[in-house]
């Protein structure tokens, strides 16, 4: 990429290092021209193809605005919503693959949404899985107390 400060089209890069996730490399990097500093993150490109066929780059930003109708009136914080839009694009990148579509992003919202706030998950799952009946509602609250019951057999 070109110098950020003179537009020279080459750098050297003095310094790499791995994130703590281990999903992003960062790049300190030097101008030979200006001798300006800069750093560049790498990460592998994630791409999302949405129904209408467009792709896009994944955006943690999507995700939040996906769920943010969810949790209205819940007791979810935006920093609630930024931790859930990490583990999302944490949980979509160890798959390994380099794009997904909007469907499957809905699936891996659904993990740490419940764990947040199970309202708020059971609203996103009711539109995201098209829940058409009470029926459908009375399952997925029967999964939830379920899970309920075996995690507090767990502790006990
Ligand atoms: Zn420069």
């Amino acid at each position: 990429m070109h110098c950020p400060f003179c537009r020279h089209p080459d750098s050297r890069v003095i310094d790499s290092r791995t994130s703590d996730d281990g999903l992003s490399i960062r790049r300190r990097r030097q101008c030979p021209e200006c001798g300006g500093r800069f750093t560049t993150t790498e990460t592998a490109s994630l791409a999302v193809i949405k129904r209408s066929g467009v792709v896009e780059p994944f955006s943690r930003d999507k995700v939040i605005s996906g769920v943010r109708k969810a949790c209205q009136g819940r007791p979810v914080t935006e920093a609630d919503l930024a931790v859930l839009a990490q583990r999302v694009e944490e949980a979509v990148r160890q798959t390994g693959v380099s794009q997904l579509d909007t469907n499957e992003i809905g699936l891996a919202i659904l993990g740490p949404l419940r764990e947040l706030d199970e309202v708020a998950f059971l609203r996103f799952a009711s539109v995201y899985q098209a829940f058409d009946s009470l029926e459908d509602f009375e399952t997925a609250i029967g999964e939830l107390r379920a899970d309920r019951a075996k995690a507090g057999a767990a502790d006990r």
